[in-house]
């Protein structure tokens, strides 16, 4: 298979349309077969419930080439999983696992000529979505839904070095207790795009979001999970029911635990105890793990010991275990690499 003629390294974070999507459509309490389509666009009723009442949401995944020349993918089976969870909130039908993992090896496969080469830093990301396209007026779940799986290629997230992050503490809430803050609904996104915009435009990186109900406990950022380093080379990261359970986070703290021997804390952590964290980091699949080096909060500046010029040795370390997992690099525990082609 000849690769698209692409520069893969300087590729940036943006959409790409590529020659094959997977798509499947829910009628009548069933899912059809699905199958993969050239088109990139959606029809649907202007009515759609996706449309009217954003009853929507979306998973993401990457596919890397590894050090022997296979396509694989990382985790796939939580990603599915997390979709079934954000389903059931959202009163849509569950796309069973099977068809997700069906759905993942076509549409990857079809696509292989657009799956970065090993070793220029590029991945092959994934977005699966499930959205209500039957029509709805009145405030219901809506009749027909359909899930669809489309791959795009991205560049290597850092580019000229890793720098740390400087973040806001935000003013605004990200996800109510008892809300939706624990699954990935495109509605989160949308109500956080106004928060985004104010960090931005003052020259941060990213939001860092406190708990709704008290402000005193760390969350998330817009898109990632925290993860801290103490002092005396411990893990901690935020427990919270209103935090969206990252696959990224919760593979760095088992990469911590059983490759690094270290000892991790997942619990709630109070605002007043960041000045004390020697390293903070940011956990998504973009990214795997960002630095942060600074927070700006109404009390003044909290600057991690690790500073503004490097990421922390702690981080770097997970990263570089966790990216070599990923890329056939090292050895994987049991179930966490699937095979394309
Ligand atoms: C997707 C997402 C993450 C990161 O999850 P990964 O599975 O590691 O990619 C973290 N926080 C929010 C709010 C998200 O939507």
């Amino acid at each position: 298979m000849e690769k698209k003629n692409i520069d893969w390294s300087s590729l940036s974070f943006a959409y790409m349309p590529t020659d094959y999507r997977f798509v499947a459509h829910y009628k009548d309490g069933a899912w059809d077969e699905g199958k993969l389509v050239k088109d990139a666009s959606c029809t649907m009723s202007e009515s759609a419930g996706v449309l009217q009442y954003a009853q929507t949401c979306f998973e993401g995944l990457k596919a890397y080439t590894t050090k022997d020349g296979d396509i694989v993918t990382f985790r796939p089976d939580l990603n599915a999983k997390r979709l079934q969870d954000s389903a059931d909130r959202l009163l849509m039908p569950q796309v069973p696992t099977e068809m997700f993992l069906r759905a993942l090896d076509e549409v990857v496969k079809a696509n292989a000529a657009w799956v970065p080469p090993y070793g220029t830093g590029a991945t092959l990301y994934i977005r699966p979505f499930l959205f209500g396209c039957g029509p709805v007026i009145g405030v219901a779940p809506a009749p027909e839904y359909e899930f669809r799986m489309f791959v795009t290629p991205v560049g290597p997230y850092f580019k000229g070095g890793i720098k740390p992050l400087r973040l806001l503490l935000s003013q605004y809430d990200r996800a109510a207790p008892h809300g939706t803050g624990h699954i990935k609904a495109g509605l989160n996104y949308a109500m956080s795009l106004y928060p985004g915009y104010v960090a931005k435009h003052q020259g941060y990186a990213e939001n860092m979001y406190l708990d709704a109900a008290t402000r005193t406990h760390v969350e998330e950022t817009g898109g990632a999970n925290f993860l801290f380093v103490t002092k005396d080379n411990k893990i901690v990261t935020p427990k919270s029911d209103t935090i969206l359970p990252s696959i990224t986070r919760r593979s760095l703290v088992y990469v911590a635990e059983h490759y690094l021997n270290m000892e991790v804390e997942e619990r709630p952590v109070s605002y007043t105890e960041l000045k004390d964290f020697q390293e903070c980091g940011l956990c998504g699949t973009a990214a795997v793990i960002s630095p942060v080096g600074e927070v700006d909060t109404p009390d003044g500046r909290i600057s991690f010991a690790s500073g503004m010029e490097e990421m922390g040795p702690v981080c770097a370390k997970l990263r570089e275990v966790l990216t070599g997992i990923q890329m056939g690099e090292i050895e994987a525990p049991e179930g966490w690499i699937r095979k394309i082609c």
